[in-house]
């Protein structure tokens, strides 16, 4: 197997895709929510098309499908690989400039004409990267590794395991919209994606494995008032804001997420807005274990009961709580062979696995509640969402051996 062939494939791939401005944008009603993300579709769909895969389908919201059917008898299951072709709106993904630095001699790093640079004194992790052949930006946008690493590994894994007819098993490929805003996953075709288990191919640094995230749900709290002359407010007066100040008063001043970490979970209020007569305070609340998570949310309930009763207030405060997504973990451990191939996989590849717990949201939580459980795979950048975006050639061959490394075990 010709490697350097491969990889400079997978190179070009990547720069190639960057340069679709892709960003999605935030508030919209419907996917895409950029043209670009439809013209990248377009593109993949052509070149899933000369890979050789069948059923290649772009619906009308830039959903890109392909299926790649077994050519081994004994892997017969179905292994779905997922990637997303948006760039966060946080960032401007518009002529993207990518500068190719091969064989990081180490220190910093100075981005474009050197307004911006990256040093190993704020980002540790370039240590391990002396060596490597590294893409970073030109200062002035944000590279779009997140995702069109994914994309460009899932491409190139394709194109080995075609060439090299390598065994493996039933091949769902899909590349989603809209995935930073949220909004991507609610044209997901799920019915026509018939899989065992999918992966995100959407991490960070080389040997993370994701299956955990957290539970989230949003509670809105809603204060009525009584506006009067400040001349004449003595005993009738009641302030929404004053009421909103003192409800935050009652929660938990270290349960935030500026004190928590790790697996901790936390309320926060997010949103403040009112006046005399109405005011309203949204909190976030997360957690990755569900008792607690549920406990955390009928702690809001009981907060809202005491508090009226308290203040004996003639029009009550009003909490109403929405489900945002669920931690994949309570899915994925029923199908615990996603993770435990994975995990052979990059044992394979000489790869620490690292588990790391998100501390948010994925499309593969999305997709694991419905029933599809999928985990998340590294792609080997880093600084996401940033004009400090970079990432490893070498990481990137990582992913792409992981993912033919996945395909050939099977399932028991
Ligand atoms: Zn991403």
């Amino acid at each position: 197997m010709d490697t350097n062939y491969y990889k400079n494939n997978l190179l070009n791939r990547f720069l190639y895709y960057v340069s679709f401005d892709t960003q999605s944008k935030p508030n919209a009603k419907s996917s895409p929510s950029s043209i670009g993300q439809m013209k990248l579709a377009k593109y993949l769909q052509k070149e899933l098309i000369d890979l050789g895969l069948q059923k290649v389908e772009v619906n009308k919201h830039s959903v890109v499908t392909a299926y790649l059917p077994s050519n081994r008898p004994a892997l017969s299951h179905t292994i779905g690989f997922i990637a997303h072709l948006d760039t966060s709106p946080e960032c401007s993904g518009k002529n993207v400039k990518p500068e190719v630095i091969e064989n990081y001699r180490g220190g910093d790093i100075a981005l474009g004409i050197g307004e911006e640079f990256i040093s190993p004194v704020y980002y540790p992790f370039m240590h391990q990267l002396i060596g490597k052949t590294l893409i970073v930006t030109d200062g002035n946008t944000l590279l779009g590794a997140d995702n069109k690493a994914g994309i460009a590994e899932i491409m190139t894994a394709l194109e080995i395991i075609q060439k090299e007819k390598l065994p493996h098993c039933n091949i769902r490929i899909a590349f989603t919209p809209d995935e930073e805003i949220g909004l991507g996953m609610q044209y997901f075709p799920l019915a026509d994606f018939p899989c065992d288990w999918a992966y995100t191919i959407d991490g960070g640094e080389v040997g993370e494995l994701e299956y955990e995230n957290f539970n989230a749900a949003t509670a809105k709290v809603y204060f009525s008032g009584r506006s009067i002359h400040t001349g004449y407010a003595k005993d009738k007066m009641v302030n929404a804001l004053t009421l909103a100040c003192d409800f935050h008063q009652g929660f938990p001043k270290d349960e935030v997420p500026e004190k928590t970490e790790g697996k901790e979970g936390f309320f926060h209020l997010e949103h403040f807005a009112g006046d005399i007569e109405k005011a309203e305070l949204h909190y976030l609340i997360r957690d990755f274990d569900l008792k607690s998570f549920d406990q955390r949310k009928q702690f809001v309930l009981d907060w809202t009961a005491k508090f009226n009763a308290e203040k004996g207030l003639k029009i009550p405060v009003e909490c109403v709580i929405y489900e945002s997504y669920k931690n994949m973990y309570e899915v994925v451990q029923q199908t615990p062979q996603a993770i435990s191939i994975a995990e052979k996989a990059m044992d394979l590849c000489g790869i620490n696995v690292i588990h790391k717990p998100i501390r948010g949201g994925t499309d593969g939580a999305f997709l694991s509640e419905k029933g599809l459980p999928c985990p998340n795979i590294f792609t080997g950048g880093y600084n996401f969402h940033s004009k400090h975006e970079l990432i490893s050639l070498e990481g990137m061959e990582k992913a792409v051996e992981v993912i033919t490394e996945i395909v050939k075990f099977k399932k028991m």
